[in-house]
């Protein structure tokens, strides 16, 4: 068994010293507990803020293994709920075998390839899914903005807002990853934030403004979409990445004042509030995959000690849809 854990939190950017990977003993599975292999894990931006202090979840500390979401295989089992062989998804740890209670594992449908239930039938198509329909409520005809739109949530937020009707604009990091979001997604357009020009690049891609912002990023992102919001628009708060591998303060300054004048609803969320409407969302991500409406959009790297590098590069911006890396075969 090999595992990775955290040497030390990082105070400012994130680097691969801020890990150590090391040989491990395997797990023994006590009572009513499975031994995993694991097969997939998941990279999240949220790695990187788990590290800075307690959210919806406990902190992560120096000496733990790092947590993540993992599709495994059931290699032994002390359980009837599970038998050898079963898929299961789990909240584990960076490590290639982990010991978990069998009741806390979900065992998952027989849909492959399984890297699909990590990217658009796992969290990232519900994070979209239940953001951008349970929350920010798009009517057909309407724009939609979306930030990180490249990544794994913005990529198909985009996607469902052009299946519903809607003109679906991203923002992304770079000319390059906005010519893909446009020609590979099929977004009407996307702007750079990184171009100083932003603002106004964001006023041209939405001539009638924005009626929902799916903010993936914060900040300064942020403060220039609230500029752009219509009366009445939802500011779907999804995430806050450009905060999360930093100790710089950040904006947007623009708060309350903009959401008072422009009469805004500005609501977050977590994906598993709207856990009671998964099959719904499932159906619905099944229907807009099998229609060529919603494109899969998978970026995997190989190898449980890749993992740091993959989390340091999703953090920079070097990823493609979903991250993911695979550890084992399916
Ligand atoms: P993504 O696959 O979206 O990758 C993150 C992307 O963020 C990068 O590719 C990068 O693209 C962009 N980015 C990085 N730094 C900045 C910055 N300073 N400003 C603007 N963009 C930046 O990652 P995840 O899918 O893990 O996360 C997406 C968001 O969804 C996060 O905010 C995360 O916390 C949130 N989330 C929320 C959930 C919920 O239940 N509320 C559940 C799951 C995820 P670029 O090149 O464009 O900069």
């Amino acid at each position: 068994n090999r595992q990775i854990t955290i040497a030390e939190l990082p105070k400012g950017t994130l680097t691969e010293g801020h890990f150590a990977a090391a040989d491990a003993p395997m797990p023994e599975p006590g009572d009513g507990e499975v031994l995993l292999r694991t097969i997939l894990m998941s990279i999240d931006a949220a790695n990187r803020s788990w590290m800075q202090g307690a959210t919806y979840r406990d902190a992560v500390n120096a000496g733990d293994a790092m947590p993540t979401y993992a599709i495994c295989e059931v290699v032994d089992s002390n359980s009837p709920r599970l038998s050898k062989g079963d898929i299961v998804a789990a909240e584990s740890v960076w490590a290639t075998y982990v010991a978990r209670p069998a009741h806390k594992c979900q065992k998952l449908p027989d849909i492959r390839p399984l890297s699909h239930l990590m990217s658009v039938y796992g969290i990232a198509g519900k994070t979209a899914f239940h953001g951008l329909v349970g929350v920010g409520r798009p009517i057909a005809g309407e724009t939609v903005l979306v930030s990180a739109a490249a990544g794994s949530v913005g990529s198909i937020v985009g996607q469902i807002a052009k299946a519903l009707g809607c003109r679906a604009v991203g923002i992304a990091g770079g000319a390059e990853k906005c010519n893909w979001v446009v020609e590979e997604l099929g977004f009407d357009a996307c702007v750079d934030y990184r171009d100083p020009g932003m603002g106004k690049a964001l006023r041209a891609a939405c001539p009638d403004g924005v009626d929902v912002y799916f903010d993936n990023v914060g900040g300064a992102v942020l403060e220039s979409a609230l500029f752009s919001m219509n009366t009445r628009g939802r500011v779907v708060c999804c995430g806050a990445i450009s905060q999360y591998d930093t100790t710089a303060p950040s904006g947007p300054r623009n708060l309350p004042g903009l959401v008072v004048v422009k009469r805004l609803r500005m609501e977050g969320f977590i994906v598993m509030d709207f856990a009671d409407q998964d099959a719904t969302a499932l159906r619905a991500l099944q229907t807009w995959v099998g229609a060529g409406q919603i494109k899969v959009q998978e970026d995997i790297v190989d190898g449980l000690d890749a993992a740091p590098g993959a989390l340091i590069g999703l953090l920079g911006g070097d990823n493609r849809g979903k991250r993911m890396v695979r550890v084992g075969s399916d």
